[in-house]
């Protein structure tokens, strides 16, 4: 595996597939499997390593996200990386420069909560696609509205990369795995799975017909008894994410909640 910094020492191999994943790095068995499925798909896999500050609110772990590239450049050579494009902010960012607005799809959740992130991550991954030049990206479910900002992005402005969309990993305890999960004390960590149980159990009560409305509250209700600051615990319709009242296809549960100063995120689909 190669690391390289610099978009000029970027292979541009003409005849070769090339899987690519976009990481902020701290990696984990979700990122892995993205990179092993890119290497089993192409020719070559290429990973970037990229904190993206413009992705990141004033108020927010831009500081503190965990960087370790010895380690993360260690793990994605054993799971099949070719080269590591791990570049500094200046070759990235060279100037204040235009930005990316994805509509509708970013209107609510975390687009709300996170005012301009996803125009932080549109802009990003558009850049580094167009850098890359991938055959096929490929994105983690556990990201459900980034996954729809990249989708609509992708056919709103035609760019002709592939883009898959690759299931959640979890911890054992369902927790799904995320580089925030570190930042969890020993008594959040023990809480954490609420999240997905309750994901779980909301997704069959709505599937056996309970109205969704009194599903999505009494879970609200117990992940607030458990501790959590809950931001969001809704049914959306996909690709919009716009809020859905009845149960129907193509939807998800998407929840957002805080345990202590570590805001968590995860989706069901149905
Ligand atoms: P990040 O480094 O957090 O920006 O994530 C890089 C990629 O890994 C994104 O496509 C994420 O959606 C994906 N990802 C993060 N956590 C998981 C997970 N638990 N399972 C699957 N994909 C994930």
């Amino acid at each position: 595996m190669r690391i390289v910094e610099r978009i000029t020492d970027l292979p541009h191999p003409a005849k070769q597939t090339i899987g690519f994943v976009p990481t902020m790095g701290a990696f984990h068995e979700g990122h892995l499997q993205l990179m092993r499925k890119a290497k089993s798909g192409n020719d070559l896999c290429i990973v970037s390593l990229f904190v993206n500050p413009t992705q990141f609110g004033k108020n927010e772990d831009f500081d503190k996200y965990p960087r370790d590239l010895n380690r993360d450049a260690a793990l994605a050579d054993s799971a099949g990386c070719d080269v590591l494009f791990a570049p500094t902010k200046e070759e990235v960012y060279p100037r204040s420069g235009s930005m990316i607005h994805v509509p509708e799809v970013t209107a609510r959740w975390e687009g709300a909560a996170r005012p301009g992130h996803f125009d932080g991550v549109a802009t990003v991954v558009c850049k580094l696609f167009n850098i890359v030049r991938p055959t096929t990206s490929y994105f983690g479910l556990k990201d459900l509205q980034q996954c729809m900002v990249i989708q609509r992005m992708c056919e709103d402005l035609n760019l002709p990369y592939g883009v898959k969309l690759e299931p959640t990993v979890r911890e054992r305890d369902g927790l799904a795995m995320s580089s925030r999960n570190v930042y969890l004390n020993p008594t959040h960590r023990t809480i954490a799975p609420k999240i997905y149980q309750l994901l779980l159990r909301s997704r069959s009560e709505i599937q056996q017909g309970k109205t969704p409305s009194l599903v999505l509250s009494a879970a609200r209700s117990e992940l607030s008894e458990a501790g959590f600051q809950v931001d969001y615990f809704d049914l959306v319709n996909l690709p919009l994410m716009d809020p859905a009242n009845s149960a129907g296809v193509n939807q998800a549960i998407i929840a957002a909640a805080k345990l202590g100063t570590t805001r968590l995120i995860d989706n069901i689909l149905l």
